[in-house]
């Protein structure tokens, strides 16, 4: 994968302030390579790179990064920026704001999961799943239908999705055309006050004439207000050109990209982001119905990179450690022959300051997954608000010389800060230890740090 290709390059390069052309050359290669591994269809790859190169010539290197972490960060948000940027949180995933019923298009091969996913989509929908404008939009009332006459079985594959979703099936004659059919389901879906009806359609094996006047057909009739296409991540290479013949014929809104529990390496959500210019919207990571997740541009650019998110953490410590401060401190551990705790409380505001503390050691990779599992749900934040409490229940001298700190002294900071004086008496054996840790730290200062930190 990418961290592992760019490492072998990246030895060669510490110490270089900036991104060169030569500097890059055999980083570029690499990601040309990674992302050709991960199944991104050959012109993508190739105009992806000419970009990231555009980029990051003349690109400074801060000094917590080497230029191989740097390239990779740049790489790792322009992926992100191309398969659509963050939604972000509440988001609406679905435009649904129109006179019900709302209608959803299902267009794709067969085989794609056009009908698995109207299933998902109709439970998630009726369970209440969808945000919009930041809300959840509450429990809607959804009506599926199938247009695929062509195969028996698929209406009744369709009915049976819609039991297990709980959810409405309109019974479709498969002697009637598909525009009957949909013509009639939409009458019904106003006649019964349903607020979404989603139409599932049938797919051929390949693109032909022959399907993509039927749903164009059918597009004309309904007025959707999304048509989602379907794809198949392990499609690889040719979802390209599945997505550009569904592209051309339909004004998509949407795309769906499904069977990502395989080892498919996500490199078709590029592929297909890159050619209909249109935003993922949701994966399929099950054949189940509960298997229908929200699209995220980030995480879709650590799979198809292959680097945990070993990026962001880099990022994001790039971007709120002051730097400065940590060069000071570095300078300060070098001179003077002991780290006492005021110190260790700068340390813990520019902790603080790397952002909560959750999500980043959630970011780390999965060697210190472990550790990590033990401080979610906010403990770790916790955790570091009480020993900030702590500390700032201490005098300066305290700090600067916490063998002060005798049972009484002990006792007023406890009560000060709101903690058993045990408490006080773990932070302070903790606050030893560091400092040994300090003692080694010093040969290399914080720099050296922040680089162990980014790999
Ligand atoms: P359609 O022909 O486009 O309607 O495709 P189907 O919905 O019938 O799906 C084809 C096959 O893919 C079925 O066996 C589904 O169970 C399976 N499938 C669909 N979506 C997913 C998914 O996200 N993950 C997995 N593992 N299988 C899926
Ligand atoms: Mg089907």
């Amino acid at each position: 994968n990418l961290t592992q290709r760019m490492s072998r390059v990246v030895k060669t390069l510490r110490g270089e302030a900036r991104l060169t052309e030569s500097n890059t050359q055999d980083m570029l290669r690499e990601v040309r390579l990674a992302l050709l591994e991960a199944d991104v269809a050959l012109p993508v790859v190739r105009e992806f790179v000419a970009r990231i190169k555009e980029k990051a010539l003349g690109h400074e290197v801060a000094d917590s990064l080497n230029p191989g972490q740097a390239l990779v960060g740049i790489v790792h948000s322009e992926l992100t920026a191309l398969m659509g940027g963050d939604l972000g949180e509440g988001a609406s995933e679905l435009s649904l704001a129109t006179q019900p019923p709302a209608i959803i298009l299902m267009a794709g091969l067969q085989g794609a999961g056009k009908t698995t996913t109207t299933g998902k989509l109709a439970k998630w929908l009726t369970e209440g799943g969808h945000v919009q404008q930041g809300r959840k939009s509450g429990k809607k009332k959804v009506l599926v239908v199938s247009a695929d006459v062509y195969r028996p079985a698929a209406i009744d594959q369709l009915k049976t999705v819609a039991e297990q979703a709980k959810v409405d099936f309109l019974p479709s004659d498969p002697s009637q055309k598909p525009e009957a059919i949909a013509t009639g389901a939409v009458e019904h879906a106003k006649r019964h006050h349903y607020d979404i009806l989603i139409v599932d359609t049938a797919g051929r094996l390949g693109v032909d004439e022959a399907m993509m006047r039927e749903i164009r057909s059918l597009h004309d009739l309904l007025n959707p207000i999304e048509t989602l296409f379907v794809v198949d991540a392990m499609q690889g290479q040719d979802a390209v050109n599945t997505a550009k013949a569904f592209g051309d014929a339909l004004p998509l809104t949407g795309v769906v990209l499904t069977k990502l529990d395989g080892d498919a390496r996500g490199g078709a959500a590029l592929s297909v982001r890159h050619v209909t210019g249109k935003p993922l919207k949701f994966v399929g990571v099950s054949e189940k119905l509960d298997g229908l997740e929200p699209f995220h541009p980030e995480r879709m650019a650590q799979r198809v990179l292959g680097m945990g998110d070993i990026v962001s953490l880099v990022e994001q410590a790039q971007k709120n450690i002051d730097i400065a401060e940590a060069q000071k401190m570095a300078a300060k551990l070098k001179s003077s022959s002991r780290f006492d705790l005021n110190d260790f409380r700068d340390q813990l505001q520019q902790v603080k300051k790397m952002g909560d503390m959750g999500s980043l050691l959630e970011k780390l990779p999965a060697q210190f997954s472990q550790a990590a599992s033990q401080l979610q749900g906010g403990q770790a934040e916790k955790q570091l608000r009480r020993t900030e409490g702590i500390l700032n229940a201490m005098t300066p001298q305290e700090r600067a010389k916490p063998e002060l700190l005798k049972a009484s002294r002990k006792r007023r900071i406890a009560a000060g800060s709101g903690v058993p004086v045990q408490e006080v008496n773990r932070l302070l054996a903790q606050f030893e230890q560091m400092q040994g840790m300090m003692k080694q730290m010093k040969k290399g200062g914080m720099a050296k740090m922040m680089r162990a930190m980014g790999g």
